[in-house]
């Protein structure tokens, strides 16, 4: 099965309104390769101005409540950021996982949520260095995944980011056989789960990816795509990523 490469960016809490002005070029680059799906996901207050400018690229959140409404200070539902724009959502990073002490269960709440509203949950998982060390990576992720996922996932509703905490903006990556070992099992997870969906739930990585090492992780089996974070905040960074992708494809 051929599932589309898919580059996603995370700014995480940076960027203003003039912060904008490097969706132009990633917007471009995005045209200029129609076999690579790319979105940015930018803090919430930019979606609507990023929708503005950018219309066509596909802009995203980084987390939505579980619920639709409601008294829930300081938080935004799913139908809030998809009026805003948004067409997909990040849901359960692992920053949101240790700050803000999100359970697998809470997280498949807010898959849910991005699922009634029409926005496709990123769904992150990924092990700790401690947990690697243990032995214990694969079994935390699918656990992970499996304690995520919603029962209505789909390949069009639904991707996957396998982001090992300890190479989150450390510049450090797993080996290419690591990397590959966990998307396989994964997706051998999805099987169990969601069996007609499982082939076609792209696994994105994440952890550090940048223009350097883009071409080797996206060329492994099984990985779909990047999650990206510090290198989505510039095109400059960011383009090589997705030519990167481009690249792959047209070796296909
Ligand atoms: C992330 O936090 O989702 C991420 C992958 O960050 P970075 O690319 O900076 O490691």
């Amino acid at each position: 099965m051929t599932r589309r490469k898919l580059i996603a960016g995370n700014w995480k809490m940076n960027g203003h309104l003039d912060h904008l002005r490097e969706l132009d070029e990633i917007a471009n680059a995005a045209e200029a390769h129609p076999d690579v799906d790319v979105a940015i996901c930018p803090p919430a207050t930019l979606i609507a101005p990023a929708v503005q400018r950018v219309p066509g690229l596909t802009i995203g959140a980084q987390d939505c409540h579980a619920e639709d409404r409601g008294a829930h200070t300081g938080c935004l539902a799913a139908p809030m950021l998809a009026e805003a724009g948004a067409k997909c959502t990040i849901v359960g990073h692992s920053e949101r996982r240790a700050d803000q002490g999100e359970t697998d269960a809470d997280v498949r709440g807010k898959a849910e949520a991005a699922h009634r509203h029409a926005l496709t949950a990123i769904i992150c998982v990924g092990e700790t260095e401690e947990q690697r060390d243990a032995g214990e990576a694969e079994s935390v992720v699918t656990g992970q995944v499996e304690g995520s996922l919603p029962p209505d996932a789909t390949a069009a509703n639904t991707v996957i980011a396998y982001e090992p905490v300890w190479a989150i903006g450390t510049g450090r990556i797993p080996t290419m056989d690591d990397v590959a070992a966990m998307h396989a099992a994964i997706r051998a997870k999805l099987s169990e789960l969601v069996a007609g969906e499982a082939d076609g739930i792209r696994i994105l990585y994440g952890g550090s990816m940048n223009g350097d090492n883009a071409g080797e992780l996206l060329a492994v089996d099984h990985v779909d795509g990047g999650l990206v974070g510090g290198a989505s905040l510039s095109a400059d960074k960011f383009v090589p990523i997705i030519e990167a992708a481009g690249f792959l494809y047209g070796r296909r």
